[in-house]
């Protein structure tokens, strides 16, 4: 589950930009885990990676987002975990389920996935005091060869903004990475919402730009966990919040599509604790 942009779009570049560096000065909100606690969050994740794996092969026509909400839900307490976003600011359901021109936050509820739907699932976890968050988008059934271009491009920016995840690289390394790749096949970045640090609350500092802003982000170093999770659109980057104040759509109505993972930066570079194995 992405975490808001407080200063919106990118209008407040500059504003955005103090606030960080002022949080990375304090060094009090961005916590650095230990190897017990990242130990923890592997457990986590793998609950996490196990429910949107399940999820994602229940993804069929005709199958309901409450539905695989359920399946969410109930497979997670049946692995000893709770579902991390139910009741989180009031949201009211374990899963985010997000179709086609919606970007994120989308609640389940009595709509039927369709042939040539996109469905993105996100999921987070609460396990032994440990939150984990991962998402995927899923195609149901054949999908046009350009929504499975934006399937595949905001994947690969996920694992090319992992790539950045290098002790004394900077965040910004990352935002450039996915930036480009995004940019440079065509597709737009959602500005208003980004990933964030990840441990013992769902959102923690820093949060994680999908795009350059000034400045390069705090340095990365070992024990840093962090939620990554590109929203790329097909179309312009704008967007607006439905009035169940929650689901997230693109403005133009074009589709949007998300992956995410959670990874810990280690000495020897990034670990996707979130995989499926
Ligand atoms: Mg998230």
């Amino acid at each position: 589950m992405p975490v808001d942009n407080p200063t919106g779009s990118t209008d407040h570049l500059n504003g955005l930009e103090e606030v960080k560096l002022r949080i990375g000065k304090k060094g009090a909100m961005i916590t650095i885990k230990s190897r017990r606690e990242i130990e923890i969050m592997r457990d986590t994740s793998r609950i996490v990676a196990e429910v949107l794996n399940e999820l994602r092969l229940c993804c069929k026509a005709g199958v309901t987002t409450l539905e695989l909400d359920s399946i969410a839900e109930e497979r997670t307490k049946k692995l000893g975990a709770e579902p991390a976003f139910k009741g989180y600011r009031g949201f009211p359901k374990a899963l985010c389920t997000s179709i086609n021109h919606q970007v994120v936050h989308g609640i389940p509820g009595n709509t039927i996935l369709n042939e040539g739907d996109i469905i993105s699932l996100d999921f987070g976890a609460l396990y032994r005091s440990y939150f984990s968050d991962a998402a995927l988008t899923v195609p149901i059934g054949a999908i046009s060869p350009e929504v499975e271009k934006l399937l595949r491009i905001t994947e690969e920016c996920l694992y090319l903004g992992i790539e950045k995840l290098l002790p004394d690289n900077h965040l910004s390394d990352l935002s450039r990475a996915i930036q480009t790749h995004a940019e440079s096949n065509g597709f737009s970045l959602v500005k208003e919402f980004g990933g964030h640090g990840i441990g013992r609350r769902l959102h923690e500092d820093p949060m994680v730009l999908n795009y350059v802003s000034n400045g390069r982000g705090i340095k990365l170093r070992p024990g840093l966990v962090l939620a990554i999770e590109p929203m790329v659109n097909m179309g312009a980057d704008e967007v607006q919040i439905l009035s169940d104040g929650w689901t997230v759509v693109t403005l133009d109505g074009k589709p949007s599509a998300h992956f995410e993972h959670t990874v810990a930066i280690t000495d020897n570079g990034p670990e996707i604790l979130t995989k499926v194995a």
